[in-house]
């Protein structure tokens, strides 16, 4: 069994197929799907989609409920309100995803640092584990969920893409992390493909980010080069080329973590 851990599947791009891309997930193996919420709309339809595919496909489908750090300019006191209201949905499993992206600035350092500090107040008044994103902005990242830290309960750095210091500081304030198809990237992921060893077992959780980051190591890429949840078996590849456990050791302990992480069914 595999779990991937972040999906965007209320992209417009799963729109025309969403159930065949749910069948053909469970046939590769991979039956739990955590949904990523990027903004108040998105968390509202990852939600909807938790509850519309609940019979046909059951205790396969969770969310996460936040605001991305693109999109925190949008953050104010009545989204918040509604947060906190989808953060209470029986689907829900995380509060994200939420963090800093300084590498575009699409939304203010401001705005995004109070975006920030609000997901993270509610994850601890909720008890809740964090969703985290964070690109370019270790430093500002790790400043912020130091003095958080002893509140919050769990936190996992979605999309880990940073170099080998990064790393530590994530791992020394014990938080997981998630790895993404950028693993099997020959050109971007040679720094990640270094030190994803130092990476203990039990940190580590596995997503495919779908419909983004194809993994560049599948036999054969899909014609519209879309990503989607059954790829998650060759991000799994791509890691245990560069780890010593063997593939299914990899796959049952970033399940049993992932299961433990969200508190999902077992
Ligand atoms: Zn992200």
């Amino acid at each position: 069994m595999l779990i991937d851990i972040g999906v965007n599947l209320s992209n417009s791009r799963f729109e025309k197929d969403r159930e065949a891309v749910l069948k053909r997930a469970q046939e590769a193996g991979v039956e739990r799907l955590i949904l990523t919420g990027t903004s108040i709309a998105e968390s509202q339809t990852v939600v909807d989609i938790c509850d519309q595919y609940a019979d046909q496909f059951p205790g396969m489908l969770y969310a996460t409920a936040g605001i991305h750090p693109h999109d925190s300019s949008g953050y104010n006191r009545e989204s918040a309100t509604v947060l906190r209201t989808l953060a209470q949905h029986p689907s829900v499993v995380s509060i994200g995803e939420t963090g800093l992206d300084f590498n575009r600035n699409l939304s203010t350092e401001k705005e995004q640092q109070l975006s920030f500090e609000a997901h993270i107040e509610l994850a601890i008044e909720l008890g809740m584990p964090l969703f985290l994103h964070e690109r370019d902005a270790a430093q500002r990242q790790i400043e912020i969920l130091k003095s958080y830290r002893d509140n919050i309960t769990e936190a996992v750095i979605h999309c880990f893409t940073g170099d080998k210091k990064t790393l530590f500081n994530y791992l020394d304030m014990n938080l997981h992390i998630g790895i993404t198809g950028w693993i099997c990237d020959e050109r971007r992921g040679l720094e990640l493909q270094k030190i994803a060893s130092n990476i203990p077992l039990n940190r580590l959780m596995i997503e495919t980010d779908a419909p983004y980051l194809t993994p560049r190591n599948m036999p054969k890429t899909p014609k519209n080069s879309r990503n989607e949840p059954a790829f998650l078996t060759s991000v799994l590849a791509g890691l245990c080329a560069v780890r010593s456990e063997p593939e299914d050791v990899i796959a049952a302990e970033t399940s049993a973590t992932a299961i433990k992480f969200f508190g999902l069914a077992e």
